[in-house]
């Protein structure tokens, strides 16, 4: 048989565009090598405001509506929730960053995503605010291990996954097709998040990767039960169950938890606390997170070699981003549509043609 598409890798960008692409009608095989991934250990967090410079993300009025819709159907589809609104209360750091949020606060553009400002100690729940603090609007979470697993699972079913690492030197491409052992298809895409540095064919892309360290904890105390953030965030699961991360890391990179980053992030919290939490770590992972230089995703198909094709660089936004570009990129394989200019390969071809 030969399928439409073999998709590599079914982190959160392979597992949403073998649906959306599935959806569609295209035979698609997906094949994943069951390494650890960034989808499996991220928080999911849905800002539309982040960073020091309390920057809106990119595109954000096209993203988040696409997100809320594909993530609803796909709860409808499984019958089960993958998305959770949750609000947001961002802890200023000094006054300086107060006064920042307040100029975004005055931009008409933010108005959807920034709330009320509160005063020094309207947070309550022990934060210690003394600067105050600001509710991020339209905010929540994505279950991203969940999902993956339910459309894993759904695969297997329909006989379209194999669990094994893709070998380059394995790949035949031919005019018109590429085969991969006896599997034969008009196009591989790749998906292999932060691994795409060893792919022979888009290893040369600007690629950033980053490392991130996220605990899982528990506490008798009584937590706040809407997301904090103050450099890291305190994500609230329900029965005393909080998840407590990010850190950032460019070099080294491993996807081994590190001592160092969990004493960061236990400093972070302590200090967003009036008193100590009395708390336990039941987990500590650490991710690999598949950032760009421009911090854009890169999609599309290769200049040389177009039976080969790919989607990833979905840095530390893939909740957000992924359900609007993962409709691009099938628009783009099935009819021919183009690629918005800011996500499109095309940018970074000289990097690809010689
Ligand atoms: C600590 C941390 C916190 C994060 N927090 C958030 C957050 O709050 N909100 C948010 O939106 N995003 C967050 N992210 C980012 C998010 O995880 C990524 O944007 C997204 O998961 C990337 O998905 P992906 O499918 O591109 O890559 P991955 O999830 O890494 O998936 C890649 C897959 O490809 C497979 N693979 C690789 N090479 C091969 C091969 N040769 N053959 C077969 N299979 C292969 C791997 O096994 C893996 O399953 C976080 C990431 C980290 C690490």
């Amino acid at each position: 048989m030969i399928h439409d598409f073999i998709i590599i890798g079914q982190g959160l960008a392979g597992s949403i565009l073998a649906w959306q692409l599935y959806q569609a009608g295209a035979k698609i095989l997906v094949i994943d090598s069951g390494y650890p991934s960034a989808s499996r250990i991220a928080a999911g967090l849905v800002t539309p405001v982040t960073g020091k410079r309390w920057v809106k993300t990119k595109h954000i009025d096209l993203l988040l509506p696409n997100a809320n819709a594909l993530y609803q159907r796909l709860g409808n589809h499984f019958n089960q929730p993958f998305f959770f609104d949750k609000p947001l209360l961002r802890l200023f750091q000094d006054e300086a960053d107060k006064n920042k949020a307040l100029q975004r606060r005055h931009d008409p553009d933010y108005s959807a995503y920034l709330g009320d400002i509160q005063p020094p100690g309207a947070a309550h729940h022990g934060l210690d605010d003394p600067y105050g603090s600001i509710w991020i609007q339209q905010t929540g979470y994505l279950a991203s291990a969940i999902l993956c697993e339910t459309i894993h699972n759904q695969l297997v079913q329909h006989n379209a996954h194999i669990k094994e690492r893709l070998e380059f030197a394995r790949v035949r491409i031919d005019q018109n097709h590429v085969r991969w052992g006896p599997h034969k298809t008009h196009k591989i895409i790749f998906c292999e998040g932060w691994r795409v540095i060893q792919n022979p064919w888009f290893q040369s892309l600007p690629w950033q990767p980053s490392q991130g360290d996220i605990l899982t904890c528990h506490t008798r105390d009584s937590l706040p039960p809407f997301i904090v953030n103050r450099g890291v965030w305190v994500l609230p699961l329900g029965k005393g169950v909080f998840r407590l991360g990010a850190t950032y890391q460019w070099h080294p990179l491993d996807e081994q938890p590190s001592q160092t980053a969990r004493n960061h992030l236990l400093k972070q919290m302590a200090q967003m606390f009036k008193h100590p939490i009395r708390m336990t770590c039941t987990g500590h992972q650490a991710g690999i997170r598949p950032n760009t230089l421009d911090q854009q995703p890169i999609m599309g198909c290769h200049p040389r070699f177009p039976q080969l094709a790919i989607f990833n660089g979905f840095g530390s936004k893939g909740g957000l981003q992924i359900p609007y570009y993962s409709q691009c990129l099938r628009d783009f394989l099935l009819a021919g549509q183009p690629l918005p200019t800011h996500v499109t390969i095309t940018r970074y071809y000289d990097r690809l043609t010689h």
